[in-house]
Parts: structure tokens; sequence; C-alpha cells
């Protein structure tokens, strides 16, 4: 297990104390470079009125801190804060203050060596730390992994070093910013002896996530040796809401398991961490649901016929990708519109997401129109799925001769959250109040075709059903084990 410690980053002991009564983490660290000048005389104060271990840090501007003092001033700052007897004291590879480490030594404060590397994962990383070793109790080593290759570095660093080192736990293994996000969750992988978290809404480091993210909802001091590893890959893919959905789930059925974020800039190097870690499956985003297909052992019908592969399950007969799109986006429509043989359907949008939509519709049997900015890829999509295909002008003329659908499906990213431009790709369209409105987009949860169809009385669906049905259909295929349907926080989004 790696121990949670709450980086204390606050300009008072005060504003630290309460961060401190709001987490309860096992373990923090006081980090006195980012406190008021006027402060500095209590530190000494601090180690009895937190009641927990805690690690006593002056990280220099150059490694990343604020101190802009001289050494000698950070020396006597140092040497003064130690009287309150710290657990820990942080001093970086290249310190050569003996009266910093003979003070540590009488008072039985360990020593940690740490070095950190704000521009990748040093290639004579292991080297380092065992340099390190000779000078400390601990070794610490932040990184800041340049793609998942440098990831896997890690990883295999943290097992490495548990196999030279055997029962010493004297380790801090962490990878910063976006890719180095798995190794603060995985942190028991990496064999580092604790984890960094923040305050709630103060993030100390590039990658910092909360103590309760990483408490509550990856529940990372219960990963021990047997906890399966899921996850979702992606890039960007941090915003992702999937760990929201499944981790509650692993929870709820008392599976021993995590779902973690991986930002995924090579798919090869990730499937090489994947068998490294012995991940039992993932989710597949945007831009990787095509890429991942090459390393596919078998694919189910659905990512043959829509050539994209959102679900990845590790079993005995190898990698097998599957497509839930296909499903979670029937499930909410068949329970608003019932049957849907031979109702006629508008498409609108034909990229990735489309590819699933249209077959859906097809496959149960409905009349698919698909409308598109791009005329060519609608006509594409329409010829592979064996429907029609036109652009958005066509959909216009329709609308003046007084053509309409039973069901009407937008799936552009017009209108999505963030997104500049348009809100609505068919402003023109005129809902007779009839038809059914699907829009899959699920920022914000009424978008303004939505609105426009509810406007003119017609029912409509969003895309949160979706994003659940087909989140619950990943879940089985993960665990074998129907999703506990209280557990999705989403309803709250
Ligand atoms: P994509 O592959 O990038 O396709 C984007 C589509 O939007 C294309 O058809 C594009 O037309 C069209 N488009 C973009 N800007 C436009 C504009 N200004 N006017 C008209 N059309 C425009 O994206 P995707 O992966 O299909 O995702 C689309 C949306 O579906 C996203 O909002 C995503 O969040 C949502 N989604 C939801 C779920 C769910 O579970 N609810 C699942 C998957 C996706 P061109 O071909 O002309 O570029």
């Amino acid at each position: 297990m790696s121990l949670l410690c709450l980086t204390l980053c606050r300009n008072t002991l005060a504003a630290n104390l309460e961060d401190l009564k709001m987490n309860t983490p096992h373990m923090a660290e006081l980090r006195i470079d980012l406190l008021d000048p006027p402060e500095r005389k209590h530190i000494s104060d601090f180690p009895a009125r937190a009641g927990i271990p805690l690690i006593l840090t002056c990280r220099k501007k150059a490694d990343g801190g604020e101190w802009s003092g001289t050494d000698s001033e950070r020396e006597s700052l140092l040497l003064a804060a130690m009287a309150g007897d710290f657990d820990y004291m942080d001093l970086e590879e290249d310190e050569t203050s003996r009266r910093l480490v003979a003070e540590a030594e009488q008072r039985n404060t360990r020593i940690i060596r740490s070095f950190h590397d704000f521009k990748g994962v040093p290639s004579d990383l292991m080297q380092r730390l065992e340099a390190m070793s000779l000078k400390g109790d601990l070794v610490k080593a932040a990184v800041m992994p340049r793609g998942i290759a440098d990831l896997l570095t890690l990883f295999k660093t943290g097992r490495q070093w548990r196999e030279e080192n055997p029962g010493k736990n004297n380790l801090i293994l962490l990878g910063m910013g976006a890719f180095g996000v798995p190794s603060r969750i995985l942190a028991q992988r990496c064999a580092s002896f604790l984890t960094f978290c923040s305050p709630a809404g103060a993030e100390a480091a590039p990658g910092h996530m909360s103590r309760q993210t990483l408490e509550e909802l990856y529940r990372v001091p219960e990963i021990d040796d047997d906890t399966q590893i899921f996850g979702i890959i992606g890039n960007p893919v941090l915003h992702t809401r999937s760990p929201h959905i499944h981790n509650p789930g692993f929870q709820d059925l008392g599976i021993n398991a995590v779902y973690v974020p991986f930002t995924v800039d090579d798919v090869s190097a990730f499937f090489e961490l994947a068998d490294f870690l012995d991940i039992r499956g993932f989710s597949t985003t945007v831009p990787h649901k095509l890429a991942v297909r090459e390393h596919l052992d078998r694919e189910d019908e659905a990512v043959q016929a829509v050539s994209s592969c959102n679900t990845v399950v590790r079993s005995r007969k190898g990698w097998e990708g599957f497509n839930t799109d296909v499903e979670g986006f029937l499930r909410p429509l068949i329970s608003r519109a019932g049957v849907l043989n031979g109702k006629t359907a508008a498409v609108i949008g034909a990229g990735g997401a489309a590819r699933a939509v249209v077959y859906a519709l097809v496959r149960e049997g409905c009349r698919v129109s698909i409308f598109n900015r791009t005329e060519s890829r609608a006509a594409a999509l329409a010829s592979e799925m064996g429907c029609s295909g036109y652009s958005l002008d066509k959909l216009r003329a329709e609308m003046d001769e007084g053509e309409r659908y039973d069901i009407v499906v937008q799936t552009s990213s017009v209108g999505m959250h963030g997104t500049e431009g348009p809100s609505n790709p068919v402003p023109f369209y005129r809902f007779t109040g009839s038809e059914l409105v699907y829009d899959i987009i699920y920022t914000p949860p009424v978008t303004e075709i939505m609105q426009r169809a509810l406007d003119a009385g017609a029912a409509v669906l969003g895309g949160m059903p979706m994003l659940r049905e087909q989140a619950f259909e990943q879940f089985l295929l993960f665990t074998g084990a129907e999703y506990p349907r209280k557990s999705s926080g989403m309803d709250q989004e």
C-alpha cells in the first residue's frame, strides 16, 4: 500500500492546519518555502499541532520551489524548524550541509534524498536513485514522463527497486504532468512509499490530484498486489467521466479493481505497458478507437461493422475488442421509441460517433438519411452502411418541401460545451412535435436543438444515457457482473 501524503502549500500555518483538518491524510509534507516570512518562526510548533507524520521541505526555485533566500539562510531555517521533531526532512540530492544531516540523525528525523526533473525521465534514473540511497534513508524522484514509454520506464524502475530492496519501502517515485497521472494512482505498482495529493482546489504540482480524488474515487490506500487494473486510453483523456462510473461500480460490488485514465501518445507502447502491469481491460476514446484494432486478437461484429473499437478486454484468447457505443446508443432510444423497424431517421453528422449510430439504426430496420456539413463524408458513410448520405443544404431543402423524420439524431460536435462556432447544426429544422430528437452530446444536458424540439412539443433524449449505457456494457465485459446502477454518480452531472 502507498500512503496518502497531503502537500501543505498554503502561505500560513493556520491555513495548512485547516487543510489537514479537512483532509485527514496518512501524512503530510509541509512546504515551508511557500510560507509567508512572518510564519517561519512558528514552524517548529507545527508537528505537535498536526499530530501526523510530517515531511519538512524547503524547496529552492531551481528545484521547482519558491525559496529565494541564500543557502545558509535556508540551512538556519531548517535547523530551527527541526526543533519541532519532524519525522522526515527532504534534502535534494546535491545538498551538502553536514549540519542538517547531523541534526537529523540526532533527532531521528529520516532524510529523504530527492531530485526533480521537469523536462523528462533521465536515462540514468536507477543509478541516481541508488546513489542517493547512500546519503539518505529514503529516496525520491519526481520526473516528467514525455509519453507512455516514459511511464513504462517508471513502473519498471519501481519494480526493479522493489526486487533489489526487498521489504525496505524506501522509495518515492512519481511522474508529473498528464502522462504521469497513472503513477500517482498506481503508486503501489511504482513501489512508491507514498503518493502526494493536494487540498481540494489547490493543485501543488502538475498532475497533482486532491486527497478526495485519490482516496474516494481511486481508493489508492486499498490498492495492493491483487488489485486488477482497468482504465481508459485517449489523448486528451483527463477530463473523462468514465472513472466516476467504473470505480464506484467496483466498490459497490466489492471488486478489488481500479479504473485509471491513461493519456496515450503511442498505442503500441501502451500495449507494452498493459502487459507489464497486467491491465485487464480498458476503454478507448479519441483518437485511438481505430489504432487499437491492429493489436487485437479478436473483434466483435460491431467493431468490424463500425471500424471502431471502444472497449478492449484481456482474455485467454488474447486481446478482444468490442464496440459498446452501438448498444449504448440503442438502449435509451428503444426504451423511449419502442420498435425502430420501419421508422425514418435523419442523422446529423458523419464523424466517428455517427458510425455507431448509423450502424445501429440500419441494423434495427430504420430508413436512415445522413446529413453532414461535408457531403462526401456523409455519402461515404452511407454507402458503407447501406443508406443515403447528403449535405446539410439538402436537409434545408427537404424542410421547405415538407419532408419530416420520425427520429432525428444529432451526432455532430456542434453545440457541445466548450466548442466555438454555431450551437445548432440545423437551426432551420422545423419540428412538428411528433418526432423524437436524440442529441448524443452530453454536456450541456440540454442542447439548442433539444430545446427547439422541446419548444415544438417533441420528445427529446440527451447523450448522458448513452454514455452511461455504453459504460455499463463495458463494465459487464470487464467484470462479468452487471453494473450496480445506483453506483453511477453521473445523474448529478
Ligand atoms: P468527430 O469524429 O470529430 O465528428 C464531428 C462531426 O461534427 C462531423 O460530422 C463534422 O462535420 C461535424 N461538425 C463539426 N463542426 C461542425 C460545424 N461547425 N457545422 C456542422 N457540422 C460540424 O466527432 P465524434 O467523435 O463523432 O463526436 C461527435 C460528438 O458526439 C461529440 O460531441 C461527442 O462528445 C459526442 N459523443 C457522445 C457519446 C455518448 O456516449 N453520448 C459518444 C461518442 C461521441 P464534417 O465532417 O464536415 O467535419
